[in-house]
């Protein structure tokens, strides 16, 4: 009877006989608890292409954001990668470290590339640790704070460095979701992205698809600084500066 010390007042003694027959007597207890329930659901998707070797060196990163030229229906941003003193950011407002350095690093975005990353970033088709990424809204609405619709898809292209031959590779990337799904947001994020992949491969320094995988950031304190543009990467694997592609000087 874990429940008897409800009833009782400090100092009042219970006759045995109570006791024994009152544990399901408290008064108004149901049978069984009616519950009311709260739920939210949450449904972030996206779409990644294989990569694109481009040929031109640093000077393909001013192509990227050419490669979104008529299928933008909003400004075109540029996010680049990360410096280490935002190496934790991430936008998950219950860690408030990580939420911070993540505002810190965004907050000048527009909402849609706000919302792009947020998404995109949570689904792990991007990682700012050593990805450029361009990104503008495809398809669908924003609401009246500017902010994408659920079913608006968002995206563009992330490039990083390839850290064999130091070649920029060049990935369609698109993303949806918030608090709701539609059924036809999926074709349509498929036919972007074929869309994107073909303004890739037209470019003038394409070379083709090219089975490179993305480079896995190392946990760790990071910390090369390239000496052409002065950039602190948190990527510790990176052979060439995720900002300005130019080799990075070990040491
Ligand atoms: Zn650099």
């Amino acid at each position: 009877m874990p429940l008897e010390f409800l009833k009782r007042k400090s100092g009042e003694s219970v006759p045995s006989d109570e006791a024994e027959q009152s544990s399901p007597s408290i008064p108004g207890m149901p049978e069984e608890v009616v519950a009311q329930e709260y739920i939210l659901k949450l449904y972030y998707a996206g779409k990644s292409s294989e990569g694109v070797r481009m040929k031109a060196g640093p000077r393909a990163l001013q192509e990227l954001p050419g490669m979104l030229v008529g299928m933008a229906k909003s400004e075109i941003e540029t996010v680049e990668p990360l410096p280490i003193e935002f190496g934790q950011a991430t936008p998950v407002i219950s860690r408030p470290s990580e939420a911070m350095q993540w505002i810190n690093a965004h907050h000048v975005h527009s909402p849609i590339t706000r919302h792009a990353l947020v998404v995109l970033e949570s689904i792990d088709a991007i990682d700012l640790a050593f990805d450029t990424f361009v990104c503008s809204l495809l398809d669908g609405e924003v609401d009246t704070s500017g902010y994408p619709e659920y079913n608006a898809v968002v995206g563009g292209v992330a490039s990083h460095w390839d850290e064999t031959t130091g070649d920029m590779i060049v990935r369609a990337v698109v993303g949806w979701g918030g608090r709701g799904v539609r059924g036809d947001t999926d074709r349509i994020g498929a036919r972007l992205l074929g869309g994107l992949l073909t303004n890739i491969l037209a470019n003038q320094f394409a070379m083709g698809i090219t089975p490179t995988e993305r480079p896995v950031p190392a946990a760790g304190r990071g910390g090369l600084v390239c000496a052409h543009c002065g950039f602190a990467s948190a990527h510790e694997r990176a052979f060439y500066c995720p900002k300005c592609g130019m080799r990075l000087l070990r040491g």
